[in-house]
C-alpha cells in the first residue's frame, strides 16, 4: 500500500502551509477571540487566496472551483486550521464552503445560485435543525404545503450558521409522509416575505448561529432542489462531506496544541529541568502524536474513498467520531503541559478546548456517528471491508 501523498498535492499543502505561516498566523493576535473578522479584512483575503489559487479550492473545476478533489480539501484544511482565528472556521473566508446540495440543481438553479456562490458574489446557509431534536431531523415541524403553482412554509429553525449574511437558504421541509421519506429541500432568497432571523445563540465556542422563524412564506415550486419528498438524500449527502472536513480541522487544531506542548516542554524549567525530560510529559506527548496520526489516517482514507466515487458514509462518521475526541485529548494535555499558561487567553489552547468541545455536538453529535457505525456493522453481519 502506497502512503505517498500525490507530487501535486504535496505542493497545494506546502503552499497552504507557508500561506498560514506568512499571512494568516500574524493576524491571530488581534482577531483570535472575536467570531468575526471586519468585511474589508475578509474581502483582502478573499482576494488574496484568489490570486494565490486557494479560493474555492474544494470545489469541482468544472464549476470554476480547485477542483483539488476530497484529499486535496482536507490537506488545505488541515493547514488552514492550525490558525486559531475564530472567523476562519465560517464560510466564505477561503471557500464558500458550500456542501454538494447545489450541484443537484437544475441549469437555472446552478446560474442563480450555485455559481454566484463559487465566484464569492452570494453566501448561503442550511437549515436543517429544529427545537424538535437535531439529532433526529426527519421529526422536523416545519411543513411545505402546495398552493397552485407555489409552495407555503410554516416553521422555526434553529442553530443555523452564517443565516445573518445568507443571499439564501438551504431549507428542508416536510411536504409529505413521516420520517426520512417527504422532505424536501427549497432555495429561499433573503428578503421573501414572511422569513426573518429570530434570536441568536451565545454558545461557549466562538459559532453565533440563529433561529430562523418561516411565517407563511411562499415561494415557487421552481425553487424546490431535486425531487419533491427526495430531500433527506441530499441533507444526508451534506453532512457525509461536513463530517469528513470535521477530520483535518480537527487533525490541524490538534497538530498545532501538539508543537505549543512540546516546545513549552522544552523551554519550561521545573525543579531544575526542563519538563521534557519527565517521563510524565513525555508520554501525553507520545500519546497525542499517535492518536494524530491515527485520524489523520482516517481522514486520508475517507477522503480517498470519496475521491474514488465509493461511498464513505461510515467513514465519515467514523473520522469525526476519532477526530473531534482526538482534538478534545490533545488540547487538554497540551493544556495540562502549559500548567497556568495554558487556560491563559495569552495563548489560544483555551480557545481550542472550547471549540473542541462544541465539535462533539455539532454536525451530528458523537452518538449519532457511533450510531451510524454500529447500524452499518449490525445490519451488515459485521463484515465490513474497508479497503
Ligand atoms: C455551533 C453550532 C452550529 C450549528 N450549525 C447548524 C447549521 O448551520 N445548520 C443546521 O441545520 N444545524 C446546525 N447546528 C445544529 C446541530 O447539528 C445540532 O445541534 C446537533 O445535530 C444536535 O442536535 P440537538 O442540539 O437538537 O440535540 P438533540 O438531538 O436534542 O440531542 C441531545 C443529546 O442527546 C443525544 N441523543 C439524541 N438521540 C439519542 C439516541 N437515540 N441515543 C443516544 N443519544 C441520543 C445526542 O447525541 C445529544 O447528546 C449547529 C449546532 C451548533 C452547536
Amino acid at each position: 500500500m502506497d502512503f505517498v501523498i500525490p507530487e501535486e498535492l504535496s505542493m497545494l499543502r506546502e503552499s497552504a502551509r507557508r500561506f498560514v505561516a506568512e499571512e494568516l498566523m500574524p493576524l491571530e493576535a488581534a482577531h483570535g477571540q472575536a467570531h468575526d473578522i471586519p468585511d474589508d479584512l475578509r474581502a483582502r483575503l478573499q482576494a488574496r487566496a484568489k490570486e494565490l489559487g486557494f479560493w474555492a479550492f474544494d470545489l469541482p473545476a468544472e464549476y470554476g472551483g480547485g477542483g483539488v478533489g476530497a484529499l486535496g480539501m482536507c490537506l488545505v484544511f488541515e493547514e488552514l486550521a492550525q490558525c486559531n482565528i475564530p472567523a476562519f472556521r465560517a464560510p466564505t473566508v477561503f471557500t464558500p464552503f458550500l456542501g454538494p446540495v447545489l450541484f443537484h440543481g437544475n441549469e437555472a438553479q446552478k446560474a442563480k445560485y450555485l455559481l454566484p456562490v463559487i465566484r464569492g458574489e452570494k453566501r448561503t446557509a442550511f437549515a436543517l435543525t429544529e427545537a424538535s431534536g437535531g439529532s433526529d431531523p426527519a421529526n422536523m415541524a416545519t411543513r411545505a404545503v402546495r398552493q397552485g403553482s407555489d409552495w407555503v412554509i410554516n416553521g422555526t429553525k434553529i442553530f443555523i450558521t452564517g443565516a445573518d449574511k445568507a443571499d439564501f437558504i438551504q431549507l428542508f421541509a416536510r411536504t409529505s409522509g413521516t420520517g426520512r421519506q417527504g422532505i424536501t429541500c427549497f432555495l429561499i432568497d433573503k428578503g421573501t416575505p414572511g422569513m426573518r432571523l429570530g434570536q441568536q445563540f451565545e454558545l461557549m465556542s466562538p459559532d453565533r448561529p440563529w433561529e430562523l422563524v418561516l411565517d407563511n412564506v411562499r415561494v415557487p415550486a421552481s425553487q424546490v432542489v431535486g425531487d419533491v419528498g427526495q430531500g433527506w438524500n441530499l441533507a444526508r449527502e451534506f453532512l457525509d462531506m461536513g463530517r469528513l472536513i470535521h477530520g483535518p480541522k480537527a487533525v490541524g487544531r490538534a497538530t498545532r496544541a501538539l508543537r505549543l506542548a512540546i516546545n513549552w516542554a522544552k523551554q519550561r524549567k521545573t525543579f531544575g529541568a526542563p519538563l521534557a525530560s519527565r517521563q510524565a510529559i513525555q508520554w501525553m506527548i507520545a500519546d497525542s502524536e499517535v492518536e494524530l496520526h491515527a485520524a489523520r489516517l482516517m481522514v486520508y482514507h475517507a477522503a480517498s474513498k470519496a475521491d474514488r466515487g465509493e461511498p464513505y458514509h461510515t467513514e465519515a462518521s467514523m473520522v469525526k467520531l476519532y477526530a473531534d475526541e482526538m482534538m478534545l485529548r490533545v488540547v487538554d494535555r497540551a493544556i495540562q503541559i502549559h500548567g497556568g499558561m495554558g487556560l491563559s487567553r495569552e495563548l489560544p489552547l483555551e480557545l481550542m478546548y472550547r471549540d473542541a468541545r462544541s465539535r462533539l455536538v455539532t454536525e451530528g453529535s458523537q452518538e449519532m456517528q457511533r450510531m451510524i457505525i454500529a447500524s452499518e456493522l449490525l445490519s451488515g453481519g459485521g463484515q465490513i471491508e474497508r479497503f
